[in-house]
């Protein structure tokens, strides 16, 4: 199995210097690759500057500018790939006959990422293996830097890459090999639905994941952002209120995973089968979108906690994506099955007696079948109607 590690790294006042312009360095070549690109996009004979001829200067571009010939030269290789990346999507859309935004120039912001295709070459996980208190990488330029390593790493190391985020700095590792670890039996399927006031709602009426924490920093960030659209441009206190824009980002996109991981996580814990709803995101939005108010335009009618506003909506939506894509993960690990259900109607339909309809559902938390006066909270009838379409389809796929 392949799993990736991040740990923060702990630099000295000298490596993180270094590591900022190793970023600097690494964002410079993408941008000058992309000038190149983009100036012969516009010769009119249109010739494309491909990977591969950019690659091959690369040597070139060392022999001439020591700064550049400092760092990695296979960490510079991914970044040149990570421009052909943006490259090969750009003209894939076009050939769909969509109109793709040309890649664009990566500024300070957005360039937070270097990366080193195979651990020990141009650097090396735990390069000091006989210091047996403290874990170090070795980072070609950099030296060997302190990382905080709060639990074992297992598998093979393939890939190093060092993020920054705001002023802190991280070590990812991609694995290969990772073994299992299979959880004992528990004998209990499962059916879940996606919600807001828990994550994750179950067939036999549990909740689990409270999102309370991660509702209140979308808040701050939801003020945070109205403040910085008052601020004039250019200024000041623009430059501070960005600043705190990203971070309260950062914050939340941490509170998001981490709500993900303690969710998947017990759900994994206790059940052996869990039928999911297969989500997609034409799906999720529909299914929380606030109704515009027909009395005054611009004005939305409250839809359950969900229409708070559209960025809360957004937290919600990215939050089910990182949700699934770890309980997935983790509930293989575990040799547990998830079984993914296509099912559009989960929420109006009775678990009862079947029947569909919109006014089954008074309130977003409330469910009432018209047609026989079936009641229950509406995300737990959701979730038996998911687990009774898991269990067919896993019927469907022995027989
Ligand atoms: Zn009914």
């Amino acid at each position: 199995m392949r799993r990736t590690f991040r740990f923060q790294l702990r630099p000295t006042v000298r490596q993180a210097a270094a590591l900022t312009v190793m970023l600097d360095d690494h964002q410079n070549l993408y941008n000058a690759a992309l000038q190149e690109r983009r100036d012969a996009w516009r010769h009119p004979s249109k010739t494309t500057v491909r990977y591969v001829t950019q690659a091959g200067q690369l040597s070139e571009i060392r022999s001439y500018d020591p700064d550049q010939a400092r760092w990695s030269y296979s960490s510079q290789q991914a970044t040149l790939r990570r421009l052909d990346k943006a490259f090969a999507a750009f003209f894939r859309r076009v050939k769909a006959g969509e109109t793709p935004g040309y890649p664009r120039f990566k500024g300070r912001n957005w360039f937070d990422t270097v990366d080193w295709p195979k651990d020990g070459d141009g650097c090396r996980w735990n390069s000091q293996p006989d210091n047996p208190a403290r874990t170090f990488v070795r980072l070609q330029g950099v030296g060997h830097v302190r990382v905080n390593q709060h639990r074992p790493v297992r598998g093979t190391v393939k890939t190093v890459s060092v993020k920054r985020e705001g002023r802190r700095w991280y070590v990812l590792l991609s694995c290969d090999g990772v073994p299992a670890e299979p959880l004992p039996a528990t004998g209990v399927v499962v059916g879940i639905d996606l919600g807001i006031a828990s994550l994750a709602t179950t067939s036999d009426s549990r909740h689990y994941g409270n999102p309370r924490l991660l509702e209140r920093a979308a808040g701050r960030l939801a003020d945070a952002q109205r403040d910085l659209a008052r601020k004039e441009r250019r200024s000041k206190r623009r430059g501070r209120a960005v600043a705190r824009v990203a971070g309260l980002h950062r914050k939340v996109a941490r509170q998001r995973a981490d709500l993900a991981h303690k969710t998947a996580l017990g759900l994994v814990r206790d059940h052996d089968l869990i039928a999911v709803e297969a989500l997609t995101i034409t799906g999720m939005v529909r299914r929380v979108r606030a109704r515009p108010d027909p009395d005054s335009p611009g004005v939305f009618l409250p839809n359950g906690q969900a229409a708070k506003s559209g960025l809360n909506r957004s937290i919600h939506d990215a939050g089910w994506g990182v949700f699934l894509g770890i309980l997935y993960a983790k509930a293989e690990s575990a040799g547990r099955t998830v079984i993914p259900v296509p099912a559009p109607n989960t929420s109006r339909t009775c678990a009862e007696c079947n029947h569909c309809a919109a006014e089954n559902r008074p309130t977003q938390a409330e469910f009432v079948c018209v047609a026989c006066g079936h009641s229950a909270h509406a995300d737990v009838n959701a979730a038996v109607n998911i687990l009774r379409a898991g269990l067919a389809r896993q019927d469907a796929q022995v027989a």
